[in-house]
């Protein structure tokens, strides 16, 4: 049986996104063996509903937080899904400007960080990496299996 984890401020409870805040949150796609678990479909309607932009990727597994682009949360936690008081996990916090800008760039944010529509259905595309470096992301729509380069 799974556990249900909590949620960081809780998926039904948006207070960040309501005060003004932009957020923007990479997740994994449904496919993935966690995301395509019950308890973790069961908190996207809320999520995707809190005003929070949510871009679905399987790039990045680090778990990293960015705040005001110059507080770095990075470790093992995952900060939507976990129970206090049962988990090990970690989070380091750092401060600087250039750390942030650095780690934004190098997980190129600027590029991902807004949803593409498919051209095909309208539907928001998932960011995937390619089995070869040298592809490397690219835009993908599952159902139409359409994909556009970075
Ligand atoms: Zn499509």
């Amino acid at each position: 049986m799974d556990r249900q984890p909590s949620t960081l401020g809780g998926t039904d409870d948006p207070r960040g996104c309501r005060a003004g805040v932009d957020v923007r949150l990479f997740l994994r796609p449904d496919e993935d063996r966690n995301m395509a678990r019950e308890w973790a479909q069961r908190q996207l309607p809320g999520l995707l509903a809190s005003g929070a932009t949510v871009i679905r990727s399987d790039q990045e597994h680090r778990k990293i937080v960015v705040i005001d682009d110059e507080v770095v949360l990075i470790g093992s936690l995952n900060s939507l899904s976990n129970t206090p008081g049962t988990t090990r996990e970690i989070m380091i916090a750092m401060e600087g400007r250039a750390f942030a800008a650095r780690l934004l760039a190098e997980l190129r944010v600027a590029e991902i960080g807004t949803p593409r529509a498919c051209r095909a259905c309208g539907r928001t595309m998932d960011v995937r990496r390619s089995r070869s470096k040298a592809a490397g992301l690219f835009w993908h729509c599952r159902p139409c299996n359409n994909r556009v380069a970075l």
